[in-house]
């Protein structure tokens, strides 16, 4: 490398941590860096919008303040502090990890690549912003901001998602990383991404980086980066039977290896080829739990996007042919509640059937 490239590198960094300093968001996590801390935000943060992850943040270490609070908790007081997040997954390793921490690093996050890669839900990025932001540790972090930016900075004209480019960002990455400040330029360029240098309509008039950005210099902003193919989104249709019985409600809970492990819903599921919604919801309930109903009456739709999938679920309302016949047979969950209207709240729920629930209140 050149030496008027590594100025302008080690320009660019200045600019960035100064940048940093003077405009951070107050995040609570990053009062301390407490590797806890740092561990649960960033697995929030994945495909989760910043003021909801705040919100969850909070809510979430008023809940478990510490890993072996969070280790001792119950399964479901976990999952409901994470309804409203998605990818159930995530919350399900997060707690099985706690028990791990517990048991084999004393209750805190082991500070190498290779012991926190064994752990159930962290993966190269997590790992690499934990080992960064948490242990300021020189490792490269790569997300969707830091790509855009060096796109822009540096006019790279290749598929942002492919592996070639990914390579040669995080190069670049590397190349601009200040060895003894990773945790502050690691933030500093994300934050940067997500309040500068935006996906749309740029603050360019006003940036601090105006002079070295290639693709402002040629006009070309808006062509970068060069997107990948979109995916398309799948359609998914869905139909649920709500059963009444008196002033209770069947819910059941999914089986942990099921998508949703471990939330609560009532019974439902696919539309089959050529079936009605009625038709598919009377199937799923008698399959998912032998109960006979009778009443069927259509009670609402609704729609809930998710990263690939956009699902609608058409929800009816029924009432039991034999109301004293109220134990099911399990098929499809791992145990079962008749609850009061008021009480579904406090059972997690996927998005789908918590607007429906919104909608019976
Ligand atoms: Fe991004 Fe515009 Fe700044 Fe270039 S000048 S880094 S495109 S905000």
């Amino acid at each position: 490398m050149n030496n008027l490239l590594l100025n302008s590198h080690s320009l660019v960094t200045q600019t960035l941590l100064t940048w940093f300093q003077e405009n951070q968001r107050p995040l609570p996590w990053r009062k301390e860096y407490r590797p806890y801390h740092v561990w649960i935000a960033e697995i929030m943060g994945q495909q989760t919008q910043m003021e909801r992850v705040v919100t969850y943040f909070k809510n979430w270490i008023q809940h478990f303040p510490d890993i072996p609070t969070l280790a001792a908790a119950s399964e479901q007081e976990v999952i409901k502090a994470w309804e409203g997040l998605g990818y159930y997954s995530r919350v399900r390793n997060i707690r099985k990890t706690a028990d791990l921490l517990v048991q084999k690093y004393a209750a805190g996050l082991p500070d190498n690549e290779s012991d926190l890669l064994a752990l159930p839900g962290i993966g190269t990025y997590t790992a690499a912003a934990i080992l960064s932001i948490a242990f300021n540790r020189p490792v490269p972090l790569l997300d969707a901001n830091v790509e855009r930016i060096l796109c822009r900075l540096d006019d790279i004209d290749l598929p942002v998602k492919q592996t070639a480019t990914r390579k040669l960002l995080l190069q670049r990455c590397t190349d601009l990383l200040p060895h003894d400040k990773a945790r502050n330029f690691n933030q500093a360029l994300m934050e940067f991404g997500a309040l500068v240098c935006t996906p749309k309509k740029p603050a360019c008039s006003t940036c601090p980086l105006q002079e070295h950005c290639r693709a402002l210099a040629l006009d070309i902003v808006d062509l970068r980066p060069v997107p990948g193919k979109k995916e398309k989104r799948i359609d998914i249709a869905m139909a649920c039977a709500i059963i009444q019985n008196n002033d209770r409600f069947y819910i059941q809970q999914r089986l942990e290896k099921d998508v949703w492990g471990g939330l609560w819903e009532f019974p439902g599921g696919r539309l089959k080829e050529s079936e009605s919604a009625a038709q598919a919801a009377i199937r799923e309930l008698i399959e998912e739990t032998e109960f006979q109903i009778t009443g069927l009456q259509p009670f609402t739709t609704v729609v809930h996007h998710y990263t690939k999938y956009r699902v609608s679920l058409e929800a009816f309302f029924c009432t039991l042919k034999n109301p004293c016949a109220t134990t099911p047979t399990l098929h499809a969950a791992s145990q079962y509640q008749w609850v009061q209207l008021n009480e579904l709240p406090n059972f997690a729920f996927p998005a789908g059937h918590r607007q429906l629930i919104e909608k019976m209140l």
